[in-house]
């Protein structure tokens, strides 16, 4: 099981109680960003491109803590941004883990090893390194030569010290699955506690726009990757989640699921759009027109949407809703493995994968580069 029994029982009862209380909209993570700063320029995100005095500036430890007890969940995401860049870090870790939070902090672990000696070990912190594919693939995602020798050195050095280590892992378009699906293998190897995997989403300000996958095209890919499973492999995200990427159900998108505070406030609707900001988490729940938002909706900008920050929330409170929902969820954990011919013959599809056929560009970026090894 990749995800420690305390912190399950905690969500789970978290969720029910919500749901007894009657809540409609309540979240389920907080995506803490407390800077967007980062030492990578990676071609497909969509949060480094503000000026450089918006990237100089910091969320305060306390903003954190203040953001972090309006929402009231019981886990919190730190992306950025690269969260290590941040000068109190430590701090803001430090009072989380007091508070009892449940904290991944997102790294692209170039940093990892060198600031290890800041965090301690506890059931509460786990470091969520972004690999996005075997050496080659994520080097050439990340724009960074030597960028995955880097992240495993700093996995493996995480490990070693008794911290709780996760991956989170972006895919577009032009990704191998038995390319993916040997990057597993590898991850499970080093000690990896559990993976997280979710197709990337077309932010309008990525300089790379020719890589984003389509909805069907996600769910064929995911098909492919997360059928015929291995045994050894451990994975980080609600069991419904991805069955939703494999194409074995439908959901709706949660946007207040995880929503996004940062140096500009609570972000509308979600981590990914940027409609606006509310001061307070519940002006932003009401305020916020959520029927113009999801693929339901019509909005363009969500039609091929399939992101874990908009429907990890939906397949979770799935399971936690019903005696169906629990069933399903069961089932789903025993019966792990999803075989299925049709996933086999993908496998065996040409891919050319687009490391192969374009070159790779390091974008550099404003911060020092440490040195990695190739
Ligand atoms: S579908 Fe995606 S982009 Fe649209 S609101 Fe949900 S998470 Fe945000």
């Amino acid at each position: 099981m990749a995800v420690p029994v305390s912190q399950s029982w905690t969500v789970a009862t978290y969720v029910i109680k919500q749901k007894l209380k009657g809540r409609k909209r309540f979240p389920l993570v907080i995506m803490l960003e407390p800077l967007f700063r980062c030492n990578l320029a990676c071609a497909g995100c969509g949060k480094i491109q503000y000026p450089a005095h918006i990237l100089k500036q910091e969320l305060t430890p306390d903003e954190c803590f203040r953001a972090v007890e309006e929402a009231g969940t019981p886990m919190v995401s730190i992306p950025g941004g690269e969260p290590l860049l941040h000068s109190q870090i430590d701090k803001i870790v430090e009072g989380l883990v007091a508070r009892k939070k449940y904290v991944y902090m997102c790294t692209n672990a170039l940093l990892l090893k060198e600031k290890l000696h800041l965090f301690k070990p506890s059931k509460y912190l786990s470091f969520s390194v972004h690999l996005d594919g075997q050496r080659d693939h994520h080097d050439f995602s990340v724009c960074r030569e030597g960028g995955y020798d880097a992240a495993i050195e700093g996995i493996k050095a995480a490990v070693a010290a008794g911290f709780r280590v996760t991956t989170n892992t972006t895919l577009f378009d032009g990704a191998d699955p038995n390319s993916v699906r040997a990057f597993f293998d590898e991850l499970m190897e080093v000690g990896v506690e559990g993976m997280m995997v979710a197709p990337g989403y077309t932010y309008e300000k990525a300089p790379d726009q020719k890589h984003f996958l389509g909805r069907a095209r996600s769910r064929r890919l995911f098909r492919a990757i997360l059928s015929n499973r291995r045994k050894t492999w451990k994975f980080n995200a609600s069991p419904m989640y991805m069955e939703f990427l494999m194409g074995k159900r439908e959901f709706s998108c949660t946007p207040w699921g995880m929503p996004a505070f940062s140096i500009f406030g609570w972000q509308k609707p979600c981590y990914l759009l940027q409609d606006g900001y509310a001061d307070t988490f519940q002006e932003l729940i009401d305020t916020t027109d959520w029927s113009s938002y999801g693929t339901e909706s019509g909005n363009p900008k969500c039609a091929n949407c399939m992101v874990h920050s908009g429907y990890e929330a939906s397949g979770v409170y799935y399971s936690l809703g019903s005696i169906r929902g629990l069933l399903d969820t069961a089932m789903a954990m025993f019966f792990n493995t999803y075989e299925d011919k049709g996933a086999l013959d993908l496998l065996n599809e040409p891919v050319t994968p687009i490391h192969s056929h374009n070159p790779l560009v390091q974008i550099q970026t404003a911060e020092p580069q440490p040195e990695v090894t190739a």
